[in-house]
């Protein structure tokens, strides 16, 4: 499977880059009238944490341009973020109509992943994601993207079942075999590294990716930034995924900040270490406004929020990550509990 890259610092001209590479490489056919779904980052309404109103909306001139209807569609990290999302990424001046995968009532079953039925309305699929490090899966790019196909609260039971790194790349990789995506296009101009995926600090990565199938896409942008831990790419390449074949040049990569942190794979280890080696969420206060994400998204319930702060009971966390992932205030940090007291 191919992937093209191009290198780019900033985010003029991307209609014409991106229109150029798909036609130059027959990497889609659209016919007239036919009806394509964008699938944006809108995971939250912080600038740096979201795809950019620029890439989304040169994509979808692109094909309003192919003479497509387009539309633009995510499940966001919190439902009450919708109309900042909306504000941040500017959804209302781009020409194509956009609406949430907030009703996990209108859902249908693919391989058992309760994804959203509006899905089935389209004839192509653009995912479309930003480059960030991911704190439970060191990188989301293409395939940790598709996560948002799954509407509301069935997403935080995935964290339940697949607590550590491996097991949930490895649901991950089931739900990018399930879910049929056209295209995927990441925008690696400006990433995120550090405290990702919603707290992190930018990066200018300088490219942008595409690619038919999104987990060449991961594995060729994983080995680009030399990501050696990257549970996707080490478990596909085990399970015999063929290496992509990568076509444009880029110079040599930034060195980017990787979450850091023991990344155990056999179930028993991870246990073993969660006991050994705790890595749990850390309340920060003074960044705390009460939103109260943390405590409604924690799948174990977990946290509570007593006199207006919040409070963990450790002995429930399964150190998922999910409250940090949706606190839009830098508020949670991880922190390695027994590393830390034994040298305080
Ligand atoms: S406290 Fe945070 S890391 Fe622990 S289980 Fe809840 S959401 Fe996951
Ligand atoms: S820790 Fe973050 S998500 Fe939780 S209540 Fe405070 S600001 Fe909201």
């Amino acid at each position: 499977m191919k992937v093209f890259f191009e290198e780019k610092h900033d985010y003029s001209g991307l209609k014409n880059i991106i229109g150029d590479t798909i036609e130059r490489n027959r990497l889609l056919r659209l016919k007239n009238g036919d009806r394509v779904l964008l699938k944006p980052n809108l995971l939250t309404d912080k600038p740096l944490a979201i795809s950019k109103h620029e890439m989304i909306k040169a994509v979808a001139e692109v094909f309003i341009e192919m003479g497509a209807h387009v539309d633009i569609a995510d499940s966001p990290g919190n439902a009450d973020s919708i109309d900042g999302i909306i504000r941040v990424a500017g959804l209302d001046s781009i020409p194509a109509r956009y609406y949430f995968f907030d009703n996990e009532n209108e859902k249908k079953y693919i391989n058992s992943f309760p994804v959203a039925k509006r899905i089935e309305d389209y004839d192509v699929i653009v995912n479309l994601p930003r480059l960030k490090t991911h704190i439970l899966t060191v990188m989301t790019m293409g395939v940790k993207n598709l996560y948002g196909f799954i509407p509301g609260r069935p997403k935080k039971s995935y964290h339940v079942s697949h607590p550590d790194p491996y097991s949930f790349s490895s649901m991950l990789l089931s739900l990018y075999r399930s879910v049929k995506t056209h295209l995927t296009i990441l925008d690696g101009i400006i990433g995120m590294q550090g405290n990702g995926p919603n707290n992190g600090d930018p990066i200018e990565t300088g490219f942008i990716a595409i690619s038919r199938d999104p987990l060449a896409l991961d594995i060729a942008v994983a080995d680009y930034l030399n990501v050696k831990n990257f549970p996707l790419r080490n478990l596909s390449m085990e399970q015999g995924f063929r290496y992509p074949e990568i076509i444009g040049e880029l110079p040599p990569p930034p060195a980017i900040d990787i979450p850091s942190g023991p990344l155990l794979r056999l179930p028993y280890v991870g246990r073993l270490r969660r006991v050994a080696f705790p890595r749990k969420p850390r309340y920060k206060r003074e960044n705390c406004t009460g939103c109260m994400a943390c405590v409604l998204n924690c799948p174990t319930r977990a946290i509570s929020m007593v006199y207006g702060n919040i409070l963990i009971n450790y002995s429930r966390c399964i150190e998922c990550y999910t409250c940090i992932e949706v606190c839009n205030f830098d508020a949670l940090e991880v922190y390695n509990l027994n590393l830390k007291r034994r040298f305080e």
